[in-house]
């Protein structure tokens, strides 16, 4: 099979089991490591939301391909990185701030960019739901600070909701899992607190996405069941 039957292949696959559970769930393809052609295929075949992990090869695939894509951060965010992402980038979601400087940086940077009052960036704020020590994200009972800071400080970020990484094995439960349960306390509290409806949930991935929309997923995150395997952090730093 060529290259483009393949991804095309997967890429229906994933869009039809998606769908058929909630057709309101976007669906976010993760191409971190994958070539620019990977995703000019996909592109071609309807799909709009990308998602990539590195600021560096976000900025290269950017300058490559279509000015239409929605791009998705969804990598571990370094304070000094922000205002890269968000000076250059017009249809920007960051999917893992963590903080209110960080929330800051975006805003600011939005603030001196030609997309000032145009394009706001669309934030989710990043949970450690599972507590796990090496996961990213807030405390759960920091989220609500950080989101008022950013609806109260912010004017070119838009707050689009609340993200999470489910750990392992929470995505081989055969139940519910504990971690996506969660997150969807915390939106309804925050919602109720802020007076506010329609916070996203983006939660899911290759390997519990499913599961995740059934909990109320409203964004998932999938990559390799796309794009194949990829290489690990450390194979990638020696290629
Ligand atoms: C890489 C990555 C994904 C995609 O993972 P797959 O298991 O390949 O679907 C989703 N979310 C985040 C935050 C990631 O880093």
């Amino acid at each position: 099979m060529s290259r483009v039957s393949e991804l095309s292949h997967n890429y229906n696959q994933i869009k039809t089991s998606v769908s058929a559970l909630s057709p309101t769930t976007r669906l976010v393809c993760v191409s971190k490591y994958k070539p620019a052609s990977d995703i000019q295929a996909v592109y071609d075949l309807g799909q709009r939301h990308f998602g990539e992990n590195y600021v560096q090869e976000l900025m290269e695939k950017v300058a490559n391909l279509p000015q239409e894509i929605q791009w998705h951060f969804i990598g571990s965010l370094q304070s000094n990185k922000c205002a890269q992402l968000a000076k250059n980038i017009p249809n920007l979601w960051v999917e893992t701030v963590d903080g209110e400087k960080k929330a800051k940086k975006l805003n600011d940077a939005r603030e001196q960019s030609e997309y000032k009052d145009k394009a706001p960036v669309h934030v989710f704020v990043q949970v450690n739901t599972s507590g796990e020590s090496q996961k990213s994200g807030l405390d759960p009972e920091d989220v609500s600070k950080v989101v008022d800071y950013i609806i109260k400080e912010c004017p070119q970020l838009k707050l689009a909701g609340l993200m999470t990484i489910g750990s392992i094995e929470q995505s081989k439960a055969s139940e519910e899992n504990k971690d996506f349960a969660t997150l969807v306390q915390i939106r309804d509290s925050i919602e109720q607190a802020f007076d506010i409806t329609g916070l996203e949930l983006s939660m899911g991935m290759s390997s519990d996405f499913e599961e995740a929309i059934k909990q109320g997923s409203t964004n998932v995150r999938i990559g390799s069941t796309i794009f194949g395997g990829r290489m690990t952090k450390e194979e990638a730093k020696t290629a």
